[in-house]
């Protein structure tokens, strides 16, 4: 039974190694609880499934991220603070996607065994910093799936240039969809900012640029309901939540902002959750689970910006230093 136990472990050739903390995520909130881990000196890893930066390196120009020129880009911003963590001597082990997240003492007791990079490498680590942030999330109406990459994106930085005097709609009205509806301006034509209530959700600096560029036109109390065309994206069938009524749109493209669903997978029955599945933190950035952290986009907090991100992995990292030192 042994022997079998060591065969099946060779044949999957699995590297095993132990560390105090391991932080999951290399966005801004990773690297902001890497930066304060290095300087408490705690041994520690961190992973990310794809490059470090997150998702916020798709956008466009940050302009509330102190110490920097109002226009920087998302990409540049990141750039600047993995330099910073490299002069820290911080690498993020990147392309190692964590599969699973176990606790080695049971619930309550702390301790926790990792598999990553394809299931050979497991981890072992007395804390974790979840840092995984959070993703786009989609309206999930007739067609969608269809005219994904065909017309639907979710994406104005990857995709905007392609609808250069085109038509284009935004869904949502949060601070994502008026930031990229702006950016979209610098292409297409006329951009539709379709929302389903007549009241943006986004900041107001961005509500007054919008309201005041004359290539965006404000679809109120609108859904889409319905894709449309052949090969690719032709058409949307629109709703009036009000009246009730419905009308075809002749579009090119449209871009979904409709908000955001949390990367909190790793932590389901280990952690407590909200009822939309961010993870439940205290101050200090703890869970439910002794040991275990949480930072950034992918906990319950009130502001979801760089800036807090940031501010929470130095939190949570902080926390975990002291967790460390009490075991
Ligand atoms: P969000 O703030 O949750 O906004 C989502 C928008 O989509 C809302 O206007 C919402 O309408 C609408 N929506 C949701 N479900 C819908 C549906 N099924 N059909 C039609 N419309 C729907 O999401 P977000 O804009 O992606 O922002 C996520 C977080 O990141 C926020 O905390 C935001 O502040 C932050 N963020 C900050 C910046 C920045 O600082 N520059 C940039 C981007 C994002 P209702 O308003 O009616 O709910």
């Amino acid at each position: 039974m042994q022997q079998e136990g060591i065969n099946s472990l060779q044949e999957k050739n699995l590297e095993k190694t132990k560390t105090d903390l391991v932080i999951i995520g290399a966005g801004p909130a990773g690297l902001g609880a890497s930066i304060y881990s290095a300087r408490a000196a705690i041994d520690f890893k961190i992973f990310e499934r794809v490059m470090a930066g997150g998702q916020i390196t798709t956008t466009e120009s940050i302009e509330n991220y102190p110490g920097f020129k109002p226009d920087i880009s998302g990409f540049d911003l990141m750039q600047n603070i993995i330099e910073h963590c490299t002069k820290l001597g911080i690498k993020p082990e990147e392309y190692k996607q964590v599969e699973t997240l176990k606790l080695t003492g049971g619930q309550g007791a702390g301790g926790y065994k990792f598999l990553t990079g394809g299931e050979n490498f497991e981890t072992e680590s007395k804390a974790v910093i979840i840092a995984t942030g959070a993703s786009p999330t989609r309206l999930f109406v007739e067609g969608e799936s269809e005219y994904i990459g065909k017309g639907v994106s979710f994406c104005a930085t990857c995709d905007g240039a392609l609808y250069y005097d085109k038509k284009v709609i935004v869904a949502g009205g949060g601070d994502s969809a008026i930031q990229e509806a702006l950016f979209l301006t610098k292409f297409a034509k006329v951009v539709y900012v379709v929302h389903r209530r007549s009241e943006l959700r986004a900041v107001k600096t961005l509500q007054n640029r919008a309201f005041e560029n004359k290539k965006i036109e404000f679809i109120w109390d609108t859904v889409i309901e319905k894709f449309l065309g052949g090969d690719r994206l032709k058409a949307v069938v629109l709703k009036n939540v009000k009246s009730g009524k419905k009308a075809d749109m002749e579009i090119d493209g449209v871009f979904e902002y409709v908000g955001i669903k949390a990367n909190s997978q790793l932590a389901e029955g280990i952690a407590e959750l909200d009822e939309n599945g961010f993870i439940i933190t205290e101050p200090d950035m703890a869970t439910s689970q002794p040991g275990l952290f949480a930072a950034g986009d992918v906990r319950d907090t009130k502001l979801r910006q760089v800036i807090t991100a940031v501010a929470d992995g130095a939190i949570a990292a902080t926390y975990a230093d002291k967790y460390l030192n009490g075991l």
